[in-house]
């Protein structure tokens, strides 16, 4: 065919949207452009035309067909293709016309633009067939100079854009048509608000999580303001149902801002949709869109926003929705929120001599583990009949949370004492018949001064607390007491604080560990103390929960490793025996610290003490929690060659399997058994007898702990346990005690 008309008028193209060729740092996404020509001369001429150009910022990739069926099968495996430019008369004279015809009508391909050329005048097409294939422009390739070639493709570039955002508009339409009347076709509430956050997350094409909440009615019972409660609610927010907005956090103050100034607010990675209600019915849907939304996503979701807005205004739903709001779906008893509500509207009345209660299932997770989560949901139905039955009118009942009850009442009917006779016969649970216990915690709403519903809740669980970590029965009320310990709490909290950040009145007392038969010392355990800002050492006991609560175990017990590590080291320089070990104890919150290992790793190389030297204590309790956490770590400590000790042991649920699994050194027999070895009627010799001989099936090493007299050393020495610690030999000491103590002793 003719030869390349492209290679004149290499001037001012600027115009044109194209530039020269820019930084090649930038990835813009090419324009794809299809040239289809037997003529190999015009592949290159076009390519070598509009080599390193660019139009809007994108360059442009070649894809090359030499036939027509090479065309069509390059435009059935690429969905991207802008532009085609085509030349008409190929291995035959209609073969062009040809494939034009397959791409618009049997393939459907709209949007892709199409550009005709050829090389022989007379060839063109009548208009009519260029409207009807929609095709973009017809030129001879004289015609087409490379400014006039990129003037075409240019346009042809920016309608095909314009032609697919029509159609993505089209096709989002389509969606939120078909999502709204998914929508509204669902009558349940809870239905609603699910399939309404579920369409929201389709459209914006985002899976984050997130929530509806809306407004509830006003009800004659539930007074007062009409704040947002969640009503719809996905993965991490999924516990959030039925709570108010305050509940939600961070997300949750979004959202709130989005009600309060009555627009859409964007937070980072996170829009807050302010859907408007007529009757005050007012809503809003937050979704994590993790990157900012594109502002077609945008709108489509404030139009779909308008669809959840006109299914809000159903009032029988908004009603609904306030029933959900107030009550939980299992028991359909009031939830938190009924409850709290309930508890305003009984202080509004002002009647006297009323109570609050929190009643608590002992060991529901672990039945609710054991017996599968149907059991335990139906367990809770029976228990929520039985409290039915211990109601006088106007009494409440509701469930709180997971396995917690709340009543309110008149202080005579809800004596505890009352409440806890109707766990005195078994729950039946299909053919299991199950004891069931239950602690409770009380508040006096006479004796509570000027609190609200939220305040007492609060209150009550502070009782209710008291009452399970207590063994002073199963109940305890409310005091003003526990309200100043909550306070001292947090003093003591801010004190450790200071403590461990800045290191100060922090010390590590050792309490040596011995060989029963020799005497000898294999070992000391570290035990951490700490001087309180009034110079007075605080038991352990009081301030190690206080630091797992808070986190600052880690740091704590970061230093506490560093430091034992470095005395061992200290000691031997000073004769102690090289072969000893160091007990310390972790807890499993250090478990969790992604840095726990490095930080064992770097004391060990710091001061060059073998990993066999250390040894950890983590109480059977822990080890029983989470077991993939716990035996993934103690896995990781046995390759580094630490050895591991399980602390109190005896005094949890440990399975022999599970006990197997764990890769261990030692148990610890809990010092409780060891008290109770001499007493004669103490279970303790028979449970240390177990530990022993379990240790010995299990090829470990047992330590008593706690050992005060002779006899029971004696004891224990007959039962077969090898080693011992206790008061016997010493009292945890300080580092230079114990030197001398060892020294004295040899
Ligand atoms: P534990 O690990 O069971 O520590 C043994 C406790 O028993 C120590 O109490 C020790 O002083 C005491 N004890 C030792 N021999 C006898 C005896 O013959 N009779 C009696 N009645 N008691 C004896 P301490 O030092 O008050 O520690 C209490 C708990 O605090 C420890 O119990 C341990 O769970 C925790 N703890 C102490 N230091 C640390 C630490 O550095 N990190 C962590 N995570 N916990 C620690
Ligand atoms: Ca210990
Ligand atoms: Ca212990």
């Amino acid at each position: 065919m003719s030869a390349s008309p492209l290679s004149d008028e290499l001037n001012i193209i600027d115009d044109l949207g194209c530039e020269p060729p820019a930084a090649p740092a930038e990835q813009a996404r090419p324009w794809r452009i299809l040239v289809v020509d037997d003529d190999p001369e015009v592949h290159n001429a076009t390519a070598f035309a509009l080599q390193d150009i660019r139009i809007d910022g994108r360059p442009l990739a070649f894809i090359h067909a030499h036939s027509a069926e090479e065309a069509l099968a390059a435009i059935v495996a690429d969905e991207d293709i802008a532009v085609a430019l085509l030349d008409v008369v190929m291995e035959r004279e209609s073969a062009g016309l040809d494939l034009v015809r397959k791409v618009r009508q049997d393939l459907g391909r709209s949007a892709m633009r199409i550009i005709l050329r050829t090389g022989q005048p007379g060839y063109a097409p009548e208009m009519r067939v260029i409207r009807e294939y929609d095709i973009n422009d017809y030129k001879t390739k004289s015609e087409l100079t490379r400014v006039r070639l990129l003037t075409t493709l240019t346009t042809a570039v920016r309608s095909y854009e314009q032609l697919c955002t029509i159609m993505n508009a089209r096709r989002s339409l389509a969606l939120i048509v078909d999502t709204a009347a998914d929508l509204l076709s669902r009558r349940d509430p809870g239905d609603f608000a699910a399939a309404a956050l579920a369409g929201a997350r389709k459209l914006a094409g985002v899976d984050g999580d997130g929530f509806l909440c809306a407004q509830r009615q006003r009800f004659a019972h539930y007074p007062g303001d009409t704040p947002l409660f969640v009503v719809g609610a996905n993965g991490r927010f999924a516990d959030r149902l039925g709570q108010p907005l305050r509940e939600c956090g961070a997300p949750g103050e979004l959202a709130a801002q989005a009600a309060a100034e009555r627009r859409s607010v964007d937070g980072s990675g996170e829009t807050a949709f302010f859907i408007a209600g007529e009757n005050g019915h007012d809503a809003v849907l937050y979704l994590e869109t993790k990157a900012p939304l594109t502002a077609e996503a945008r709108q489509i979701i404030e139009v779909f926003c308008v669809n959840i807005g006109v299914g809000l205004e159903n009032a029988g739903l908004i009603a609904d929705l306030s029933f959900s709001a107030y009550t939980d779906r299992l028991t359909r008893l009031a939830n938190r929120s009924g409850f709290v509500a309930r508890i305003d509207d009984h202080l509004r009345s002002g009647t006297s001599g009323w109570a609050v209660a929190l009643l608590d299932i002992d060991h529901f997770s672990e039945l609710n583990d054991a017996l599968g989560h149907h059991k335990g949901d139906q367990l809770l139905i029976s228990v929520a009949r039985r409290l039915c039955n211990a109601l006088t009118p106007g009494m409440v009942l509701a469930r709180v949370s997971g396995d917690v009850f709340g009543l309110l009442g008149p202080d005579e009917t809800l004596d505890p004492r009352l409440l806890l006779e109707h766990f005195k016969t078994p729950f039946l649970v299909d053919e299991y018949s199950l004891p069931i216990k239950a602690t409770l915690g009380l508040t006096r709403l006479d004796e509570a001064g000027d609190s609200d519903g939220i305040d007492l809740l609060k209150a009550t669980n502070i009782a209710l607390n008291r009452a399970k970590s207590g063994d002073r029965g199963r109940w305890h009320y409310y005091t003003e007491d526990m309200a100043r310990e909550t306070r001292g709490r947090l003093d003591r909290l801010h004190d450790l604080r200071v403590a461990v950040t800045q290191q100060r009145g922090l010390e590590l007392h050792y309490q040596p560990q011995i060989e029963l038969i020799s005497g000898r010392l294999i070992g000391a355990e570290a035990l951490i103390r700490w001087r309180g800002p009034d110079g007075e050492f605080i038991r352990p006991d009081l301030f190690i929960s206080l630091a797992e609560y808070s986190g600052l175990i880690v740091e704590l017990g970061a230093w506490v490793f560093k430091t034992a590590v470095a005395q061992l080291r200290d000691w031997e320089t000073k004769g102690l025996p090289k072969g000893m070990h160091m007990a310390i104890n972790v807890s499993l919150v250090q478990f969790r610290d992604p840095l726990f290992i490095d930080r064992l790793r770097q004391a060990l190389a710091e001061t060059g003490i073998a990993p066999q030297r250390i040894e950890l204590e983590i109480t059977e309790s822990v080890a029983m929690l989470e077991a993939d956490t716990v035996i993934g770590i103690l896995s990781e400590l046995k390759e580094i060659g630490i050895q591991i000790a399980i602390d109190d042991f005896g005094t949890g649920f440990s399975s022999l399997a599970y006990l197997h699994r764990l890769p261990i050194d030692r148990l610890k027999i809990d010092r409780a058994f060891v008290r109770d070895l001499d007493s004669r009627s103490g279970s303790g010799a028979s449970i240390a007898q177990t530990v022993i001989g379990l240790g010995r099936s299990l090829g470990l090493s047992v330590i008593a702990e706690g050992v005060e007299t002779e006899a029971q050393a004696k004891l224990l020495m007959d039962l077969g346990c090898p080693l011992a610690q206790g008061f016997l030999y010493s009292r945890p000491v300080a580092p230079d005690a114990f030197l001398a103590w060892v020294q004295a002793r040899s």
